[in-house]
């Protein structure tokens, strides 16, 4: 091997003064190119902190809004109602499985830091939303007063979403001057990201949701997902948005 580079270094000095004049055109084109295949290598680089495999395979970043209506068909496929959680009697409560399973561990972790959560309202139908909105409205005499989500805009379609609730709260209306600032609704709002559970309406995001706060209302996203959003404080607008320009500048990189 050394004694093959050594000839070939030898060859090289032999030829270099003669090949002078057409290194310039034949070598710089070459690493002209060399240089362009490195640019798109590093433009192909993944560099967003949520692995690309899991934004574009997951099942539980859904956005849905006035904006994003699910279809009025839409039933999830793996709806269940055994959550073992406590639950608010008169109303069966179902979700999907894996948002089902997360929610009874973080009503576990829950008790056991003494704070004792009841779910209230899980999955909706398209129906049901439909039948609670044009009630609302005639109620409102025709004014959408943003209380109750147009049908196919409800999170609670997706199966993903849950309200949450204190005892104090069992059989009232929720307001957040009741449940934001007691026990069981700070423990929600620290603790719920750990869980794979985002607050989804925050009180400072508003503008950006369109809905009013609600301190209650939780929805499923993953814990990796979730633990971002609280980190980099995005509502899911605001993280929908920003991992899907992540996405177009990768493939669109290609
Ligand atoms: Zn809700």
């Amino acid at each position: 091997m050394k004694r093959l580079l050594s000839l070939l270094t030898a060859a090289l000095l032999l030829m270099a003064p003669v090949a002078a004049g057409v290194c310039d055109t034949l070598d710089l084109s070459a690493l002209g190119e060399i240089e362009e295949v490195q640019m798109i290598e590093e433009a192909r680089e993944w560099t967003y902190p949520i692995p690309y495999e899991l934004l574009m395979n997951s099942e539980y970043l859904v956005l849905v809004n006035r904006g994003n209506l699910l279809d009025k068909d839409y039933i999830p496929s793996d709806l269940v109602t055994d959550l073992s959680c406590r639950k608010v009697s008169y109303d069966k409560i179902q979700m999907r499985q894996t948002a089902a399973d997360a929610l009874c561990v973080l009503f576990d972790a829950a008790k056991a830091d003494g704070i004792t959560l009841y779910a209230h309202s899980g999955y909706r139908s398209y129906q049901t939303q439909n039948t609670m909105y044009y009630n609302r409205l005639k109620k409102m005499n025709g004014v959408d007063d943003g209380i109750v989500q147009y049908p196919g805009a409800s999170e609670h379609q997706s199966g993903l979403a849950i309200d949450v609730i204190n005892k104090a709260g069992i059989g009232k209306n929720f307001t957040n001057d009741a449940f934001a600032p007691s026990k069981e609704g700070r423990w929600l709002a620290e603790n719920c990201w750990d869980y794979g559970f985002i607050i989804r309406y925050p009180k400072d995001k508003e503008d950006i949701t369109g809905i009013k706060y609600e301190s209650w209302h939780l929805r499923y996203v993953g814990v990796q997902v979730a633990q971002y959003m609280r980190d980099h404080d995005l509502c899911l607008e605001e993280f929908t948005e920003e991992w899907k320009e992540a996405v177009a500048a990768y493939d669109g990189a290609e």
